[in-house]
């Protein structure tokens, strides 16, 4: 993972939300990003869903995993 990638704080990435992250959600669009490039959102509990379902919907690749964990690609 790139620095300029490491996500920042622990908040939820979604809108408005302050509850803690607890997943991470990693994704590229494949449009633009190499596949060695990783993007990542923070995502709570109630969240996690929905902002897997945002970019799965979009066919991005998307890879959840536990808060800390990284992934080589998506
Ligand atoms: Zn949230």
């Amino acid at each position: 993972m790139n620095g300029d990638e490491a996500p920042h704080g622990i908040r939820c990435s979604r809108a408005g939300c302050e509850a803690d992250a607890i997943w991470w959600v990693h994704w590229r669009n494949p449009r633009i990003h190499g596949t060695d490039r990783v993007k990542v959102w923070l995502a709570c509990d109630e969240h996690v869903d929905f902002l897997r379902d945002y970019l799965a919907t979009r066919d991005f690749p998307v890879v959840v995993t536990a808060a800390g964990d990284t992934v080589e690609r998506v």
